[in-house]
């Protein structure tokens, strides 16, 4: 689908007119098609007077609001790509990030202002600090809505999509530093129509934005999708279990984009209960591993069909696997089967130049329209992703059965090598949360003292199992593996580090241990 994104998802905007569109599911206001078409046209004006030019840098730094996908569309339409920012990020982190992308832009929110000035001071080069919100008394900055009443035309800018980068959303960091990914406009816009037959959205569809939109699976999922399809969005700012549960009661919430967290806190937080969640109809999880067991509990507990997984990557538009939500009885555990024009190898992991023997597990490779551009700025770090036939080695660990589904075992560089075995993590923390006095895990591998790597778990304790001892954890982890996937060491703690999008992060556990 060559078109620019703002094309492609606000194309049938006008057609959808005074169907709600975005919806503040903490406060009151409501955007229909016809005001988010309006406005980031009218924004984009702005900005182009403003003196935003084709191939400047926007970075947009803010939590979920309705006006996020206005400044969103609005910049790419202006001819601006758009780098997304973690609002949390520390002023040191943000001002690396607008050094790497050359930003010449920031648009924020009021109660982050100081922060993305005191990024831009460290950083440099920043022409301009917008906010999307009302702009604060007396500090002589400007807000978008100032555009909502100018009168400059609307930029007619040509936007080569298959060239263009409309998004650079840095990669979460789980493995490395976060590097720039150069999405084309066309990378993204055929993802979404490759991603449509499976998981259809459509007028009457209300969604919960509830993962954050700067993360390529947010951006995606909860607010490109549906946006393109006439669906309802409804905003949150932030995942916190009772303002979750009590969107999804009060708004009728059909459809959930969630990542294992979430799934997990629906398996088994005892809130659950009182709230009156009957209006879902699917749950879809992504970005990191689900445990099939821990799926089954919770759409179990929901009265839901199966937990459906998605699998996917920055570096990838997102996605390459989704379980199509009509599928009858997708295998416990899988992750999908594989998108139209996409092609997948699973290669061996003693030689990476052949492929892994049928249903063995190997390293998932990916060739497809959904491919990214490259890294900004760093090409070796693009020619070690991508080899010269244009296959991506995602540096994750799969298996496809003999009907094409795809089971994502872990990330090679998360093994754990006790003793010449392989270990995974994300089995023994899925074996770990099977426990009723667990109510979180993490596991990494750390040195012991004779120089072997083994197996640590960090625990949460259930409220109700305050008792729950190291021993303990460690023989029912050993009572239900082989011995040399046991857990040798336990600590205790208060909660598992995790980014926004739901990911474990392991490099924290590390510097712990
Ligand atoms: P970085 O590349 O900077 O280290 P990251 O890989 O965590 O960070 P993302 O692009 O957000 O950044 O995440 C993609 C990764 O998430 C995949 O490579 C995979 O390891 C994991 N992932 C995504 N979906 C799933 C899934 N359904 N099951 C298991 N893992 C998943
Ligand atoms: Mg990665």
């Amino acid at each position: 689908l060559s078109l620019p994104i703002h094309d492609a998802v606000l194309g049938d905007a006008a057609a959808y007119g005074d169907a709600p569109a975005l919806v503040d599911g903490a406060g009151e206001l409501t955007l229909t098609y016809r005001q988010v078409d309006a406005f980031h046209r009218r924004v984009a004006a702005g900005l182009a007077e403003a003196g935003v030019r084709k191939g400047d840098v926007l970075a947009l730094h803010s939590p979920n609001t309705v006006l996020f996908p206005v400044a969103f569309y609005a910049a790419t339409r202006a001819g601006a790509s758009v780098t997304t920012v973690h609002p949390l990020a520390t002023p040191e982190e943000f001002a690396k990030q607008l050094r790497d992308s050359s930003a010449r832009w920031i648009v924020t929110v009021s109660p982050l202002l100081a922060s993305a000035r005191a990024a831009a001071e460290l950083a440099g080069g920043i022409e301009e600090i917008l906010v999307c919100d009302r702009a604060p008394e007396g500090e002589g900055v400007r807000s978008l809505q100032d555009f909502l009443a100018s009168t400059a035309p609307v930029p007619e800018i040509a936007v080569d999509p298959d060239e263009d980068v409309a998004v650079l959303p840095y990669s979460s960091g789980t493995t490395g530093v976060p590097k720039g990914v150069m999405l084309t406009h066309t990378s993204i816009a055929t993802n979404l129509a490759q991603l449509e037959p499976l998981i259809p959205m459509g007028p009457g569809d209300r969604i919960l934005a509830v993962l954050p939109f700067f993360h390529i699976y947010g951006l995606t999922a909860l607010m490109n999708a549906p946006l393109r399809r006439g669906a309802t969005v409804v905003v949150l700012p932030r995942f916190e279990l009772d303002g979750f549960l009590g969107a999804i009661q009060k708004h009728r919430i059909n459809g959930l984009y969630v990542a294992p967290p979430i799934v997990l806190a629906l398996a088994k937080h005892p809130a659950v209960a009182d709230h009156d969640l009957s209006s879902l109809e699917y749950i879809v999880s992504a970005a990191a591993p689900l445990d099939a067991a821990l799926a089954e509990a919770c759409s179990t507990r929901l009265g839901l069909p199966p937990v459906r997984q998605a699998y996917g990557m920055t570096e990838l538009s997102p996605g390459t696997h989704v379980t199509p939500l009509d599928a009858a009885a997708p295998p416990p555990g899988t992750v999908g089967r594989l998108l139209p024009s996409t092609e997948m190898r699973i290669l061996s992991l003693d030689d990476p130049a052949k492929d892994a023997a049928p249903g063995e597990e190997g390293e998932i490779a990916i060739r497809g329209p959904q491919v990214m551009k490259g890294y900004l700025g760093r090409p070796d770090a693009t020619a070690a992703m991508i080899d010269a036939d244009g296959w991506v080695h995602t540096g994750d660990i799969g298996r496809v059965d003999a009907d094409g589904w795809l089971f994502v075992v872990d990330r090679v560089k998360e093994l754990i090598k006790y003793k010449g075995f392989q270990v995974a993590p994300a089995e023994l923390e899925a074996l770990l949360l099977t426990h009723e006095g667990v109510a979180d895990a993490a596991v990494i591998g750390v040195t012991d003292p004779d120089g072997t790597e083994i197996p640590k778990a960090f625990v949460v304790r259930q409220s109700t199992a305050p008792g729950l001892t190291a021993d303990e954890v460690v023989a029912y982890v050993a009572a239900r593996v082989s011995p040399y996937k046991k857990v040798r060491a336990v600590e205790f703690v208060d909660t598992v580090p995790r980014a926004a999008s739901g990911k474990i992060l392991r490099r924290q556990l590390r510097e712990r241990a």
